[in-house]
């Protein structure tokens, strides 16, 4: 894989991007070296107004629910995980998972991104159950689950193809999987972080070619800002769109700065949104094989969020009804759907809820007589969500 900068000027690598011509991983590497970041802005916001209608921003509502926070790894980025024994360790009940999928079809939801840590004592039939559990309870609920390290795991404890593993999850239930633990995929920095063990370069990338082979949609996403080289992103992106030309399997790709606190990299420099904004731009007009582009508000903030959709992206992501990942590293922002379309409104879209794999757009109509339903369920902690004007109140 040849990372090294093109050196073709930076005003023939736009053109070509903004014509639809494909770069080579040499040309995004110079444009994140050289190119100008608002002429960068220019070029994406050009191509992603070839993908997706350009009077429109999407988001979604749906929630994080990590159901467990034991970890057998430790990722050096994570303030997340606690090792097994830590009694600061949970594992949530099913109950406790499903009263937060209430919650969530209370607030106009229409998904949960399931994901934990990776559990060392939890068998294949864990998840199966699980699954079997949402989906017979909330067959309206999309469940997005188990990232490539949960199945890899998986697959090691059970002695099975991470295809095999898949197909059962899939059936019990499985809609789509998150493309957590990608981090960067190149295995130097992996191992620097301690993110090889769970899972290297190609076994990430392994995986969601399963996940593809069966049927599923997933998502690509990447975090970056770890003291890494560039070319660490590039040989990323290089890996993203050679599966995505042989699967097409991604929906969407999601990237995002390192968050430092509480993490085992104190002393790595921040990165700044300047630098966020230009990776965004650069992977919007290399990946000429995927349509959708979240920004990262949860991690750059709301206003970053919004300068975010002239730089690429065409979605907002989720509200977040819950986060507990990012928001362990020291961020947490959080908002309503009436503050998401408002930001929206603001930056010039036309906001747009959306289902969790892009395959149509939700109207609050559609929405109200699930929430509706919901609503008679309301517990003491979702009655804070009212009072906190995160919980709308319906007819
Ligand atoms: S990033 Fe994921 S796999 Fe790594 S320590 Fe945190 S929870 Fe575990």
């Amino acid at each position: 894989m040849n990372l090294a900068p093109s050196r073709r000027p930076v005003s023939q690598i736009l053109d070509d991007a903004v014509l639809g011509r494909r770069l080579s991983a040499g040309d995004a590497h110079t444009l994140l070296l050289e190119g100008d970041l608002l002429e960068l802005g220019m070029a994406a916001h050009a191509v992603r107004s070839r993908f997706n209608d350009p009077a429109v921003a999407t988001y979604n509502v749906d929630r994080n629910i990590n159901y467990t926070n034991v970890c057998v790894y430790k990722c050096r980025f994570c303030a997340f995980y606690r090792a097994p024994g830590d009694p600061e360790g949970y594992l949530l009940p099913f109950e406790e998972i499903g009263r937060k999928v209430e919650e969530t079809l209370a607030l106009n939801g229409t998904g949960i991104l399931l994901q934990g840590g990776v559990h060392p004592d939890l068998p294949l039939s864990y998840y199966e159950d699980l699954l079997r559990f949402l989906r017979s309870n909330y067959p309206a609920i999309h469940v997005h689950a188990f990232s490539p390290p949960e199945v890899k795991f998986i697959a090691k404890k059970e002695r099975m193809s991470f295809h095999d593993v898949i197909a059962r999850l899939k059936a019990a239930g499985l809609m789509s999987i998150p493309g957590g633990g990608a981090e960067l995929l190149s295995d130097p920095i992996r191992k620097d972080v301690l993110a090889y063990p769970k899972c290297s370069a190609e076994e990430w990338i392994d995986i969601m070619r399963q996940a593809h082979r069966n049927g599923l949609r997933t998502s690509a996403t990447m975090m970056y800002g770890m003291g890494e080289p560039l070319e660490t992103r590039i040989e990323h992106f290089q890996r993203v769109r050679d599966l995505q030309d042989e699967t097409g399997g991604f929906t969407a790709f999601i990237s995002w700065t390192f968050q430092h606190e509480h993490t085992d990299m104190p002393d790595v420099p921040e990165i700044y949104a300047d630098e966020y904004l230009r990776t965004l731009a650069v992977s919007r007009l290399f990946f000429d094989n995927i349509v959708h582009f979240q920004t990262s508000w949860v991690t750059q903030g709301k206003k970053i969020g919004q300068t975010a959709l002239a730089f690429g992206a065409d979605d907002m992501g989720s509200i977040m009804i819950e986060e507990n990942v990012v928001s362990s590293a020291g961020t947490a922002y959080r908002m309503s759907q009436d503050e998401m379309e408002h930001l929206i409104t603001a930056a010039g879209y036309t906001p747009k809820q959306r289902t969790n794999l892009y395959e149509r757009i939700v109207t609050r109509a559609d929405t109200a007589e699930q929430a509706r339903r919901y609503r008679h369920a309301l517990t003491p902690a979702n009655r804070d969500l009212v009072s906190a004007g995160l919980l709308p109140v319906l007819g």
